[in-house]
């Protein structure tokens, strides 16, 4: 681990002061905001991250960034609530489950109460080659190349990648986020910003080492989440090596409206194999208006992974993920709504 120096604020505005003036993308600026430290610190550790100052704002007091609020409105979520205090919260277990279940079947029990949901979205990739500074990396050092196109590719993105660099996502609550149209609010030198959640991470292309829209020093003080009807017939179905403590081979978040059997609006978001949270708005379009049986939903899930693209090793991926979100589906076409 390189040196690096340590400054904490109470307060939002502190907080982006205190950061201001890195010049570099976020994820590679010199200074970096330490919420639970659950992944900047295990890539401080690895010395993948290097940052030269660290602004711990776990100590912020503004309420709106540390609570959680329901109103008809929607959800609003400050960013220094905890992983467990947001996946715990009755009204939102009950009106936003895929938002709940997609953060506890994250991490582990530990790592939920440490972590905070803004860290949590700002997450980076598990890909084996960016997490070890011996192999070049794109991403790491760009221009450096990428071992994984014909490496160990089993963990890497079958959609939304690019030939310079196929990592996966591997956040869950990001999903979630990105099917209900989520949106991120920021604090930066220059003011707040509202942001949507879809355009929070950026797609690699050519350009893998900035992974997302935030500004150096860029703040993120809370998400919202639009109210609507179909949060409550809501799900978050994650397949993975093993039941617990484990990333996702595939998952899918799903929302949804019935009229009967029919679906008269439907939102999904894929997780697993995606270089970026994913929304797959065109089987959206597929499903709405029809009956949902297996077949429609079958197709429906072929349209969302129509574009993959596979590696040696992540072919098996993209059936895995289309059977992840048929089930998903059907789930939660047969849910009982909570009272
Ligand atoms: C062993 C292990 C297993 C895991 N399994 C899963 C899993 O199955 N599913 C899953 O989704 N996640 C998983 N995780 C990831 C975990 O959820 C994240 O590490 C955690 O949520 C990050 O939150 P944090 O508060 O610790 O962030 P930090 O590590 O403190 O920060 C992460 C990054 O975000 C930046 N940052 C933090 N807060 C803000 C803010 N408010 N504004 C701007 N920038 C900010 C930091 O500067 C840093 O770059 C796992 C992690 C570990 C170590
Ligand atoms: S997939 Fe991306 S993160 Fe992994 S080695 Fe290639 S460039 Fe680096």
């Amino acid at each position: 681990m390189k040196p690096f120096t340590y400054a904490y604020a109470t307060d939002a505005t502190a907080a982006v002061t205190a950061a201001s003036g890195g010049a570099a993308p976020a994820t590679r600026s010199p200074v970096q905001f330490l919420g639970g430290g659950t992944t900047l610190l295990d890539l401080m550790k690895l010395d993948v991250m290097q940052p030269t100052q660290l602004v711990d704002i776990t100590r912020i007091t503004d309420a709106s960034m540390r609570s959680v609020e329901t109103t008809a409105q929607g959800l609003r979520i400050g960013a220094l609530a905890t992983m467990r205090q947001v996946a715990d919260h009755p009204t939102v277990r009950r009106d936003y489950p895929v938002v709940s279940e997609a953060l506890w079947l994250a991490a582990s029990p530990q790592i939920r109460n440490m972590a905070r949901v803004g860290g949590n979205v700002l997450q980076r990739t598990r890909c084996a080659y960016f997490r070890d500074p011996s192999w070049p990396c794109n991403k790491r050092e760009p221009g450096s190349g990428c071992p994984a196109l014909e490496g160990q590719n089993r963990w890497h993105a079958v959609l939304g990648a690019s030939e310079q660099c196929i990592a996966s996502y591997p956040g869950d609550w990001a999903i979630a986020l990105v099917a209900l149209d989520a949106s991120v609010q920021t604090l930066a030198a220059s003011g707040p910003r509202t942001i949507r959640f879809a355009d929070l991470h950026r797609p690699p292309g050519t350009t893998p080492h900035i992974e997302t829209s935030l500004a150096p020093g860029e703040l993120i003080t809370g998400f919202t989440i639009p109210a609507g009807p179909h949060t409550r017939r809501s799900l978050y179905l994650k397949v993975r090596d093993r039941e617990s403590y484990e990333f996702a081979l595939a998952s899918a978040a799903v929302a949804m409206e019935l009229r009967g059997d029919t679906v008269t609006a439907v939102r999904i978001g894929i997780g697993g194999p995606v270089a970026v949270p994913w929304r797959a708005r065109e089987a959206e379009a597929e499903l709405t208006g029809k009956p949902l049986t297996e077949a429609s939903a079958l197709a429906a899930a072929r349209v969302a992974f129509g574009g993959a693209q596979a590696r040696e090793h992540n072919a098996f991926r993209i059936p895995l993920g289309q059977q992840t979100l048929v089930r998903a589906l059907l789930q939660a076409q047969s849910m009982e709504l909570k009272s």
